[in-house]
């Protein structure tokens, strides 16, 4: 606990020089605003790498707390964390059973489904977004999400005692409906897309003085997912796997996965290397997929019709950059139909004893095609981010009664024989 307190309480030290389009290279000062004035593209943090080349060290991470803040210095906050303070570094599992089944022998799982507080890696963003809410002094927050934003969300806001508005698209599962309600947030279902309920939070930055993390704050919300890449990078022994997988809804998580190893090499803290992102999406939400497949740079909308609500966002806030790190890197994208999807999480669990919702579905789906196709080796170190917690999308499985018995050993021989019979069991 010593340790936890040198980072949130005494290294504070920030970083960040400003934020900077990603399109016509404008600069701003750090400011909750994530649009350029210029251009209307996409604004992100910027930081002093020579600054950071002289105090990030392998060291220096390794002797803070095992959280998300054992990279402090590469994470947007000039004050103390106010959320989240226990996110990250959730496990990297060796997934032989799994590897065996898609013919990958060096084959790794990085479990999300198992974040805090709210089980999705979008407790990470939050963290971030949240603390830095409370450094632009918002009182009132919110998101546009999809459900696990809104969960976490929902969760660090009742801990930090801010007010919480959190808007969903009406079609939603109900377990992450009430694990949003249950932290006291004001939920309020929009008729429509998630692509109209994000529509409707853009026009309400305009107009209230809220703090909505993936709107106004969005540039210090994405940055909390370096931090997956940042943590593959230490757990793997200090460098990079040869592949990765990683479901994509806005496609802001594939991007700065990217950015994080290129930030380890850039800084001398992981040898250089060429990792390869691959893209996941859900066939009937393929609006990145569609674009890396056909080649083309511009991002067409879709109408979402997935069981993978998590990632059912028809139009990408960041899919054109996604996009252009799959190509960068040499990586490929591929989908998954909701049969699929259903199909690779049971494949999951009956492998490595892992349940994710239906985005790890997407992903396990995805991986399996990749590696049939040719574009994952046997050979190669291959990462599988598994972002969430099939606790929370059971909407989408069905699965049969157990079988009953009396309690009597003659009975329970009998279901033993049929189940030998059966021969599933082993
Ligand atoms: C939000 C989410 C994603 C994708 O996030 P983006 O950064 O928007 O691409 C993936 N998996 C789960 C479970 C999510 O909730
Ligand atoms: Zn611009």
């Amino acid at each position: 606990m010593a340790l936890t307190r040198d980072v949130v309480e005494t290294e504070t030290r920030s970083y960040v020089t400003g934020l900077r389009c990603r399109l016509c290279r404008a600069t701003y000062p750090e400011r909750p605003v994530a649009i350029c004035e210029e251009c209307f593209g996409p604004l992100e943090v910027e930081y002093d790498y020579e600054a950071l080349a002289r105090v990030v060290s392998r060291e220096r991470i390794v002797a803070r707390p095992p959280t998300m803040w054992r990279y402090w210095e590469l994470l947007p906050l000039t004050a103390p964390p106010r959320v989240g303070i226990e996110t990250g570094y959730t496990p990297l599992i060796p997934a032989p059973r799994l590897g065996e089944a898609l013919g990958l022998k060096n084959l790794y799982v990085k479990n999300d489904g198992v974040c805090h507080p709210t089980l999705s890696f979008k407790d990470r963003v939050v963290a971030i977004s949240l603390s830095k809410a409370c450094e632009f002094g918002f009182d009132t927050v919110g998101c546009a999400s999809t459900g696990n934003l809104a969960n976490s969300v929902a969760a660090n806001a009742a801990r930090a005692g801010l007010r919480a508005y959190i808007f969903i698209p009406e079609r939603l599962e109900q377990a992450k409906i009430l694990g949003t309600q249950i932290y006291g947030a004001r939920v309020i279902a929009v008729r429509g897309t998630y692509d109209d309920v994000n529509r409707l939070c853009s026009e309400i930055v305009y107009t209230l003085n809220w703090g909505l993390v993936n709107v106004n704050l969005r540039p210090f919300y994405a940055e909390g997912s370096k931090t997956v890449g940042f943590e593959i990078a230490e757990q793997l022994g200090w460098r990079a796997p040869d592949a990765v997988v990683v479901p994509m809804a806005g496609g802001s998580l594939l991007t700065k996965i990217h950015k994080a190893f290129a930030e380890l090499q850039r800084l001398g803290v992981i040898p250089p290397a060429r990792p390869r992102l691959f893209g996941a999406q859900a066939r009937g939400c393929n609006p990145i997929v569609a674009a890396v497949k056909e080649g083309r740079e511009e991002i067409r909308p879709v109408k979402p019709q997935t069981i993978a609500h998590s990632l059912a966002i028809g139009d990408p806030a960041d899919g054109y950059f996604a996009a252009r790190a799959i190509r960068q890197s040499g990586g490929w994208a591929e989908d998954a139909t909701d049969a699929e999807i259903l199909a690779g999480i049971r494949l999951l669990a009956e492998t490595e004893g892992i349940f994710t919702e239906t985005a790890g579905g997407v992903t396990v789906a995805v991986a399996r095609k990749l590696a049939e196709q040719g574009y994952l080796s046997p050979e190669e170190t291959v990462v599988l981010v598994i972002t969430g917690n099939g606790l929370k999308t059971m909407d989408a499985l069905a699965t049969a009664p157990p079988i009953s018995i009396a309690p009597k050993i003659t009975e329970l021989e009998r279901v033993l024989r049929d189940f030998s019979e059966g021969g599933s069991h082993s």
